[in-house]
This record gives C-alpha cells, structure tokens and sequence, in this order.
C-alpha cells in the first residue's frame, strides 16, 4: 500500500520523513500524493544558473521570479551552477524552505571533463579502447560530483557523417557499432555500478533524435531522414545507451520529418517509452520547447508546452513553458494530469535512485572538492587517454618517431603554443591557458635543440560566444621569419589546425581545409624543407589533400585536453607507439560530403563504368576519402593472412568464425585494431557495402604474430527489414577483416534460415 509516513503542511524533509526501506515506487508515489499540481509542474521545471548565490537576492526581473518559483518548490533541477558552495546554497532553499522538502538536480556539461579536461569525444573515439574510454568517463564523474554535480549532459551519441557540422567533436564518430560500444562505455563510466556513490554522476544520451543529419551539416537546420537509416544508423548508440543504463535522455533542437524532436510523439513516445520501455526521464534541449514557434510548430509558448508534453518531454530546460502554462492546460482538459504525473514519477525516481532523498547534500562536501578537482591521478587518466587518441596518418622518410638526441627542431604555428585551444570546445569550467602545450611537451626531450616561430595564427572565426575581430586571418607578417628559420633544420614540426573554438555547437563550417593562411604557410615552408612533421588539432575531419600528397609525416591530434601537449611529444618521441584509428572518414574535398565507409552502392556502382559518364561519380574528383573510417598507422607495421572461416554457412541460432594471423612485421612492439565488417549482398532494404561488426585491440612485438578470431551469428547480420523489425534475412554475405575499413581480407559466407 502506499503508505505515507509522514504529511505535515509546514515545511518537510522527506529525507527524514519517509521510511527509507520502503521499496522505490512507493515512496515515489507517497511523494507524489502529497504534491500539488504545480509542485509537480515544479519538478518538470529546470533552469539555468541564474542567481548569485554570494549577492543580494534578486528583486526584479527574471532573476526575481526564478528565485521566487525556487523557494516556492516550483524548480526541480537547476544547470550551470559551478561548485559546492553554490550547490549547497540552492540545494538548501530546495529542501529547507519549500512546503515539500525536494531535493533539485544538479546538471551540468562535463562533455569530456570538468576541471581536468580529456581529448574532445571524437578523439576519444580514435582510441577505440573502451576501457579507457569508461575510464576517461569515471574521472570526469568523479570530479564533476566533487563539486556538487549529479548529472551530465552526455555523452552525445548523434552518429554523424558530415564534417561540416561543428559537433562532431562531441560524438564518437559516423559509424553505429562503434558508437554504441562507446556509448555504453562512456555510460558506465559517469554512472558506475552504484548512483547513490559519492563518485558517480547521472549520463544522458542525446540529441534524441537525427540531430547529427542537418541539411547542409548546418547546426540545428532541417532533418528529413528515413525510417531505414533512423533505425539502423542512428538509434542504435541510444538504444545501447539505454541497455547499458542511462537514466535520461535528451531530446533534440532539431525538426525530424517535419516534426520537431522535441515535439515529436514518434521518438518520445513510441520508441523510447514504449518500444524501448524507458522509465528514466527525457530533458528538452536548451529552450527548445519554446523553439517550436519558430519552427512553425506551435503558435505560442503555451501550444508548445501542451506539444512538449504530450509528446513525452519530461523536463523543460529553461524555456519556462511549463512552469507557466501547463497548470492552466490541465485545467482546460488539454493535457491529463496522469501525463504530469507520469513525467514528475520518472524525475523524482531518478533522484532517488541517486540517492538525493537520503542525503541531498550527498555531493556538497567542500573537503572532497578541494582534494579531488584536479588530482594528479586524473591527469595521469587524461594523458593516457591523450596519448591514445592520436592518430597517425602517414610517416614516410622516416621522419617519425623523432630521434632523441643531435637533431635541430624547428617549430611553426600558432597552435603549438597555444594553451588553451587543446582544450576544444565544451569545457565551460575549465581555465583557459589550462592544457600543456605543445610547446611545452617537446621542451621535456632536451637532447635536441628546440626553436620555435609563430608563423601565422590559426584563424578563429568565432570564439566562444562572439564572432572575434582581434584576429587577422589574412596577415601573413610572420611568414619570413618561419621559413628562414625552417631553413637549416633537421625536422620542422608545423602545428596547425582548427582554433578550439573553430567546432562545437554552432560553429559549422563550409570549408575543411585549414583555416586562414595556414595552408599557405604550410606550401611556403616546404619549399625551402620539405622533412616535415605535421600535428594536427582539429575538431572534425579536415580535407588536406596537398598535405597528403606532399608532408612526409601527419600525425592527428585533435584536441587533446590538458595534458595534450604531453601526449602529443610521447608519440612523436616514440614514447608511445601511436595506435588509434580514425572513427569518421576523411574526405579529400568538401563537397564529397557527407562522406562515410558504410554508404550503400547505387544501381551504377563505381567499378562498372569508368570510362563513361554513367556511373555514380564526380566529374573532378575521386569517390573515395582521403583517409578512410578505421584508418591508422603505427611505428610498427602490420600484416593481415589466413583468412579463414570455420564453416560456409550457418542456420538458426546457429554461428560460425572467422578468423586472421596478424603478424607485427615492423621494428617496434605495438598496438593494432583489427576491424571485422560483413556485407549482405541483398536484402529486403538495400545495405551498406561494409558495416564494422567487432573489432579487438591486440598487441604485437616485433616478429611476433597473433590469430584473431570473431564469432558471427544472428545478432551479427541482424537489422531493421522490410518487415520493420529487427531480424536476420537468408541470404549471401561477405566478411572483411582488416586494419582499416579499406584495406581488408575477404570471405564469403551464407546465413540459411529454415
Ligand atoms: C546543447 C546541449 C547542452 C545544453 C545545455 C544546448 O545548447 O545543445 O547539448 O546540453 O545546451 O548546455
């Protein structure tokens, strides 16, 4: 029965009052029967940091009234708010001043750390190492909840296949399978085995849903994406998030179809809630319940509030729209109030389960915080993670790894003493000027001499908030001297790329090359040395096809976090033999775009006619990407063989291997992802001409070799049919095995269903 143990008008702390060993649902629900209706609406309510806790009260304006609806147990979670102190502050008005006593949640963007700041997500993904993945989550986790946090926005799951969209950075990458691995690594890492554990915060996945599919990879533009690819392609990494735990989702600024994510009855609904049976809760973006109107969704903030909830968005991120107009929807029969119950269930459980009732102050203990923003084993973490996110992309003449001793270095470009763009975007609490340089990591190898020349600054375009104007992106004054000083050295390092603030939210871009005269730069230099090492940082996949053609060595090093510099110096040094893989395609030209390993063959596949003009191709430049998904090279070079399957065919529930000899033929010991794809030569709906469907992570000394096996059954040629679900279809396949989606061993197999 649902028993409430204790009810009293004046003010309450069910932490206290409600018996603690009763089951979850039930005290949920004693909770809920105490609630008024705009209690409830309150809980549905979230709003951004608005309130100098240190100051006076606000008395006027937005300030005011926001301060008001918390004290009147009108706010159920508040985001942006940075530290104990303040956590403590708020959490106190919640649960002392209002009638109930309810605790708020605290959310925050730790996207890739809080503090102490990891490689930007996509990097991440480059390592393909999920240990270090969930690691790099745990840290983030565990310095986030230091200050007083619960709850992060991420990880952001959105499969993404156009480099033009800035957010790339955020995800893991273009394709669904890995996404989905490291969507439940990154899950497990914020959450860990226990919630209500003080080093534990709350994961989301977003954006629910096809917020990645932008028309023209322009952030928050249109989405028109069909069933097959919403369900095959980008569902997957959310549906694995959920397995794996997640307790909330967010959903999306985007239209999807016509409809907005945030309105949208389909994903919220029917998906989530019901097909998936979801019973955490759904945050909206950033006001995007208000956004409605301008999509021509809804006529005004109270139409898109009764949309919003209808359609299954639980809590309102700062449009207000709930906390003003839903109380009066009920009223009017518009919307039921069991739908307002149904949301204010999902949110109060959730604080239980994170252990908010027992002790909201759970997360506000300023001794913790001081000890653990910070600490040095989170930037041993981070490092580590650094070191293996970076990828190596071509290494000819020898040039890398560097040698330790007698060498003349010369260092060119802006980036590589730039301490803050390695942090890239999202990292709202970290300080700026906070990561190891480049600079400063090579300076650690002092056998060689090591000079360094700006050159050119790398051109912003936008910083944070603002478009910059201090930036000339056309001065090329610092040329001269660049280029006389790579004049007499052995190896010229030219570090260059995106500012760390040229991706993210909002910042798309039309063009991958590097920005502002750096290309230029890059050509000028060369003309008088032509031993250079590029290092890249850069936040999406970058088109650089003179690079590739002329540059003796390219090393990917994203944006690496705080300890970048550090990571970065170890790998050219050699210190650590580079092993990470690229999760989204390179294209040579930006129009190829989007551009990704697994699209689908047309009716007038490349290889059928080249010499006519009637094969699906361009008139001026070549199909295929400048660096394929899954590419990555090491110091030490690996050879694939054997392929071998252990039988032609398998049937219902049965399966079958497949299996390769890698042998390290190279001089140093290293690291290789080996990559297993198949293809299903027909189907019911048309499928990618290679989709990755396992990969292991191996270790090889020199000489050495090694038998890599993958198990292949139903799970592994399942996807959504002609029949709408998810089934294996009779029928013809193929198998790759390799060290890139491009360079593989191939068989053939056939699934027989009886
Ligand atoms: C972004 C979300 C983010 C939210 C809160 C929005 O603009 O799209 O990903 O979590 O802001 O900062």
């Amino acid at each position: 029965s649902l028993t409430v143990v204790a009810c009293s008008d004046k003010i309450m702390k069910p932490s206290v009052s409600y018996m603690t060993d009763n089951p979850l649902e039930t005290r949920v629900d004693s909770i809920l029967k105490l609630m008024t209706l705009e209690e409830k609406i309150g809980q549905l309510n979230q709003y951004n940091g608005f309130w100098e806790i240190t100051g006076p009260t606000p008395k006027e304006g937005q300030a005011a009234k926001k301060y008001a609806d918390l004290k009147n147990g009108l706010v159920g979670s508040m985001l942006n708010v940075k530290g104990v102190k303040d956590v403590r502050a708020l959490q106190k008005i919640a649960v002392e001043e209002t009638r109930l006593g309810i605790p708020l949640i605290f959310g925050f963007d730790v996207i890739h750390g809080y503090k102490t700041i990891s490689p930007i997500p996509l990097a991440e993904a480059a390592s393909w190492d999920l240990v270090e993945i969930k690691k790099s989550a745990a840290v983030a986790a565990e310095e986030a909840a230091s200050v007083g946090l619960n709850w992060t926005f991420a990880p952001m799951v959105d499969i993404a296949r156009d480099a033009r969209w800035g957010r790339v950075m955020e995800g893991a990458g273009e394709d669904p399978y890995l996404g989905s691995q490291i969507a439940i690594a990154r899950v497990q890492g914020f959450q860990g085995d226990d919630l209500k554990a003080k080093n534990t915060i709350l994961a989301c996945a977003k954006h629910f849903a096809g917020y990645a599919f932008a028309e023209s990879g322009r952030d928050y533009n249109t989405v028109d994406v069909g069933e097959s690819t919403l369900q095959n392609i980008v569902f997957p990494p959310f549906k694995a998030a959920l397995d794996a735990g997640v307790r909330t989702f967010m959903n999306s600024f985007n239209e999807l179809n016509g409809i907005p994510a945030t309105g949208n009855k389909y994903l919220q609904r029917q998906i989530l809630k019901d097909d998936w049976k979801f019973d955490g809760f759904v945050v909206s973006d950033w006001g995007s319940i208000n956004e409605m109107i301008a999509h021509g969704y809804a006529k005004d903030s109270k139409q898109a509030a009764e949309i919003a909830i209808n359609a299954g968005s639980d809590m309102d991120m700062e449009s207000s729209a709930y906390v003003e107009h839903l109380a009066e929807l009920v009223k009017e029969g518009k919307v039921k109030e069991s739908t307002i119950d149904d949301a204010a269930r999902r949110i109060l459980k959730v604080k239980f389960e994170l252990g908010l009732f027992d002790n909201p102050y759970l997360y506000c203990d300023e001794n913790y915080e001081k000890e653990t923003v910070g600490k040095p084993a989170f930037q041993e973490a981070v490092l580590e993670m650094a070191k293996k996110s970076i990828v190596l992309l071509k290494n000819e003449k020898e040039l890398l790894p560097l040698k330790k001793s007698g060498q003349k270095i010369v260092v060119i470009g802006a980036l590589a003493n730039d301490k803050t763009s390695p942090l890239g975007s999202w990292r709202i609490a970290a300080d700026d000027n906070s990561a190891v340089s480049l600079l400063e990591g090579l300076k650690k190898y002092k056998n060689n001499s090591l000079s360094y020349v700006k050159g050119a600054d790398v051109a912003v375009g936008r910083t944070q908030f603002v478009w910059e104007t201090k930036i000339n992106m056309t001065d090329k004054s610092g040329f001269a001297e660049a280029i006389n000083a790579a004049k007499g050295a052995d190896v010229v390092i030219m570090s260059l790329g995106e500012h760390g603030l040229q991706s993210g939210e909002g910042r798309s871009r039309t063009d991958l090359g590097l920005p502002g005269v750096q290309q230029e730069l890059l050509e000028e230099v060369y003309k008088v040395n032509p031993n250079i090492v590029l290092v890249l940082n850069n936040g999406r996949p970058l088109a650089i096809p003179w690079a590739d053609e002329h540059i003796p060595a390219i090393v990917e090093a994203w944006q690496l976090g705080t300890q970048s510099g550090n990571a970065i110096a170890q790998v050219l040094y050699g210190d650590y033999n580079p092993s990470g893989k690229l999760p989204m395609t390179f294209p040579r030209n930006v129009g190829q775009v989007p551009i990704y390993y697994n699209y689908k063959n047309t009716g007038r596949p490349v290889m059928n006619e080249p010499e006519s003009v009637f094969w699906s191709h361009y008139i001026d430049e070549k199909n295929t990407p400048l660096y394929p998904f899954g590419y990555g090279l090491s110091y030490s070079k690996f050879e694939y063989s054997n392929l071998e399957l252990s039988q032609k065919s398998f049937s219902d529930n049965g399966q079958m291997e497949v299996s390769v000899i890698v042998k390290n033929t190279g001089k140093y010991a290293g690291k290789e992802v080996v990559q297993f794809y198949i293809r299903d030569l027909f189907a019911s709906v048309t499928r990618p001409v290679k989709e990755l469907k396992g990969f292991e992570m191996i270790e090889l000394q020199p000489n050495e070799s090694k038998k890599v096996s993958f198990i292949i059954n139903e799970k592994t040629i399942e996807f959504f049919t002609a029949n709408s679900k998810w089934e294996a279809e009779a029928g013809d396949f193929k198998v790759f095995v390799g060290g890139s989606s491009a360079q593989t061993l191939e068989g053939d197999f056939q699934y027989l269903n009886n």
